[in-house]
């Protein structure tokens, strides 16, 4: 089956059990480095906060964690093994950089400028992937790519190409952003047509959509689709747990369980200060977290019918097994 890589080293790929493939422990928008007299970082205490986060998930009987933070948005591969380490879940981190409104753009913007940004960029993935990340040995298992709303710009190109390339030498994951349920099929062709393998590949924040045949469209490409911002509603362009219930329903009613996968999204720790929500706000994100889909959807989706057993077995187990095979 093959083995995949965690924090804390090889696991089996079927066994990595009930999986979620899209949560952040910890997140920060880039220039939270600018804040930090406020927003100070103490590894001990962000260490208690991650754990507390993870002890939260293994309740519902989840074994392995996909932590997709880029780069730049404060990805710390330390502090996830020192959580993964103190509670036994599998937590696989990622390579890969932000879509270009919300990443850190000047540092390859700029070497873009010079004609090296793209090779660099492959030269980064592949370091990562074979030697580790920022000297500590630790791995990762899937490459985080990301696109704007209505567009894949110039500069996100980029990071997809270089990732094909990269997957083609080592058959890692890609693992998608669309910004607002936007270019999920034009994300899938624009891999295939650079030689992905499509069987690879999550196109990430399909249900930013309620369109079916933006689904539907991505789905005939082979990929797999993460619905995985389940309690995000009604903020970036999210829309709410009720319709994309609907959507679910639907894709399962057609048969389409093997290429699924559900997740949050949730951000659980903020680099920099707490953001303060305002209260209409704090009402809709009140079930933003990372055990809302055993506590709420699925028990819901189960009582009218729309999902069996078996359905949840196949999206939160085998198809990740399949996935990182
Ligand atoms: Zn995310």
């Amino acid at each position: 089956m093959g083995s995949i890589e965690t924090v804390t080293g090889l696991v089996e790929s079927s066994k990595l059990g009930k999986t979620l493939i899209h949560e952040h422990f910890f997140f920060g928008y880039p220039g939270f480095q600018g804040d930090m007299t406020l927003g100070r970082f103490n590894f001990e205490e962000k260490k208690k906060q991650g754990i507390e986060v993870a002890q939260q998930i293994q309740k519902q009987g989840v074994d392995t964690v996909v932590d997709p933070t880029p780069n730049e948005c404060g990805r710390n591969v330390q502090l996830l093994q020192a959580v993964a380490e103190a509670t036994g879940l599998n937590i696989i981190c990622a390579t890969g950089f932000y879509y270009e409104g919300e990443g850190a753009t000047p540092y390859f913007k700029f070497r873009q400028q010079l004609g090296t940004a793209e090779e660099e960029i492959y030269q980064m993935f592949m370091e990562e992937i074979t030697n580790g990340i920022e000297g500590t040995g630790i791995k990762p298992g899937i490459i985080k790519l990301a696109s704007s709303k209505n567009e894949i710009t110039a500069y996100e190109q980029m990071f997809f190409r270089a990732a094909v390339r990269a997957q083609k030498e080592t058959n890692i994951v890609l693992l998608t952003h669309t910004q607002e349920g936007t270019m999920g099929p034009e994300q899938a062709a624009l891999l295939k047509e650079e030689g992905a393998d499509l069987s690879k590949v999550v196109i990430g924040h399909m249900c930013g959509t309620t369109d079916l045949n933006q689904h539907l469209q991505v789905l005939k490409h082979g990929a797999y689709i993460a619905l995985d911002r389940w309690g995000l509603q009604g903020i970036v362009g999210a829309p709410m747990d009720e319709a994309r219930m609907a959507v679910l329903s639907g894709l399962l009613a057609s048969g389409y369980e093997k290429q699924i996968l559900l997740s949050h999204d949730t951000v659980n720790v903020w680099w920099g200060r707490d953001p303060v929500l305002p209260e209409a706000l704090a009402g809709l994100l009140q079930h933003w977290q990372p055990d809302h889909l055993f506590k709420h959807i699925l028990p819901s989706l189960k009582e009218k019918g729309a999902i069996t057993e078996e359905q949840i077995q196949q999206i939160f187990h085998s198809n990740v097994s399949q996935l990182f095979a």
